[in-house]
């Protein structure tokens, strides 16, 4: 058996590092390096379907699986902790249990909500992120309805949520919130005219970038379903009893709300910044073989990580699509460092984006082809489903998979 065998130290257990250890021992012998996976909680989380979460029309249970059923336990380690800070000049990973030594290093982090210095957004928004915030913002939308009728004095502000920013996060939420308001409202004796959703979008359309046939079919539809929109609108000022938002040389409005959903962008971990690596917005611009500019043992994938598209020249948008196959990649080049052999360069191969409008309807571009409706709303499901059998096989996707096609 090798003595001192190189140690291969993961962080997070998203998308990019679950990709990283699945394919990990196929690239790499027993005898060849020790692997460890370190993530804070012991079940992995479908960031993808937070939205359905917070809203409340998806459990967050069928949304995150135990990581220990899905790696092979006699090739990777896993310990179950917080990552507190990283010291790239020692090798060694600060948890909040102690330190762990690495010879390589894959950090998959992920991202966190963006609040670009907005005052009272940490204290006073919901983001969209992971099942803790799901959980509690699903909570405190039943706690408004359910408190909005104990009162002698009815308060609007109970029934008004607002979302900030109307990227693919906050149209997606938007679609299952106002998939969910007919039942939120039946049972909470509520009337639907009552509820106010408003979006506060800042760019001057909805889904910037996005084919602008679809924006407008998603823009109608969730019109259609009572969402309001305000474009070109800017949320500047969050507080306990709700936003202040405004257009540009317009005298600035108030939206009374007790429930301000931020879902405006994200930035990289923090940690990874505190850590010392060169980034923009908290994101490291990587190598074309995926390691950190100046640290050959030291990768970082997924919403960590900032690829630049050659064609373009801008980052490619942090998503599971890219971080599921930077972990693939970042898994061969770890077994080529170690065995020898010549670092492959990550090409990233986007197969197009869909972004759901409820639970059956959707828009999107697959494969250069426009697709709205049902038809959508099944290619995102089979998306859903593919990320499960590719990290978890057909059990998995058996197990928590979306079959409601219709
Ligand atoms: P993540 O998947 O976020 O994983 C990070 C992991 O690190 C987590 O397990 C977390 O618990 C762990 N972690 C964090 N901090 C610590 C710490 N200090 N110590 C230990 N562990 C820690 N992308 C798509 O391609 N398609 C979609 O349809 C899509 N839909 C989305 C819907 C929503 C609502 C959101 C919010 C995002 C969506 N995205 C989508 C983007 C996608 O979710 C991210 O790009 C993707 O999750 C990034 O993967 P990752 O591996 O970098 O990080
Ligand atoms: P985003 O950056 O894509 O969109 C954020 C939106 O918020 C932008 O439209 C921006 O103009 C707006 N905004 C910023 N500041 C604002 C302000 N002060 N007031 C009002 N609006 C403001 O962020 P996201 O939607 O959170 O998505 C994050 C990443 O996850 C992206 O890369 C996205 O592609 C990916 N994602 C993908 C899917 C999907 O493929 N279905 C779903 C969700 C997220």
């Amino acid at each position: 058996m090798a003595l001192n065998k190189p140690k291969i130290v993961v962080l997070g257990a998203g998308y990019g590092g679950l990709m990283t250890v699945t394919r990990l021992p196929k690239h790499i012998g027993t005898n060849d390096a020790d692997i460890t996976l370190v993530n804070k909680h012991n079940y992995h989380y479908e960031t993808t379907w937070m939205h359905e979460a917070s809203a409340g029309t998806l459990h967050h249970d069928r949304c995150r699986y135990q990581i220990k059923d899905v790696i092979n336990e006699s090739r990777v380690k896993f310990v179950q902790d917080t990552v507190k800070a990283i010291d790239v000049q020692n090798k060694k990973v600060t948890l909040s249990q102690g330190d762990i030594p690495y010879d390589y290093l894959v950090i998959g982090l992920g991202a966190v909500p963006e609040t670009f210095g907005i005052k009272g957004l940490k204290e006073f928004a919901f983001p969209i992120a992971n099942i803790n915030t799901s959980r509690q913002l699903k909570d405190h939308i039943e706690l408004q309805f359910a408190t909005y009728n104990t009162e002698a004095e009815k308060r609007p502000d109970r029934l008004t949520i607002v979302v900030g920013g109307a990227g693919f996060t906050g149209i997606e939420f938007l679609g299952e919130l106002a998939n969910r308001k007919p039942e939120l409202c039946r049972n909470y004796d509520i009337d639907e005219s009552l509820v106010r959703i408003v979006c506060v979008e800042a760019a001057p359309t909805v889904l910037p970038g996005f084919d602008p046939e679809l924006v407008d079919y998603a823009v109608q539809y969730l019109e259609s379903k009572g969402v309001e929109f305000k474009i070109g609108t800017a949320v500047q000022e969050c507080r306990a009893d709700g936003v202040t938002v405004g257009k540009k040389d317009e005298e600035p409005e108030e939206i009374k709300s007790q429930t301000v959903v931020w879902a405006a962008g994200v930035r990289g971990h923090p940690i990874v910044e505190e850590a010392g690596f060169e980034n923009m917005r908290g994101r490291v611009k990587v190598n074309p073989d995926l390691r950190a500019p100046g640290h050959d043992n030291v990768f970082i994938l997924g919403d960590s990580s900032l690829f630049i598209n050659e064609e373009t020249e801008r980052p490619y948008p942090p998503t599971a699509q890219i971080a599921m196959q930077q972990g693939e990649t970042v898994a061969k080049n770890l077994g080529r460092l170690i065995k020898g052999g010549q670092l492959e360069e990550f090409k990233p191969d986007i197969k197009g984006t869909v972004a759901s409008l409820g639970e059956h309807n959707a828009v999107g571009v697959v494969y250069g082809r426009k697709l709205k409706g049902t038809p959508a709303s099944f290619m995102k499901k089979v998306i859903d489903n593919r990320s499960l059998f590719m990290i978890g096989g057909l059990g998995l996707t058996l197990k928590k998979g979306k079959f409601k096609f219709f």
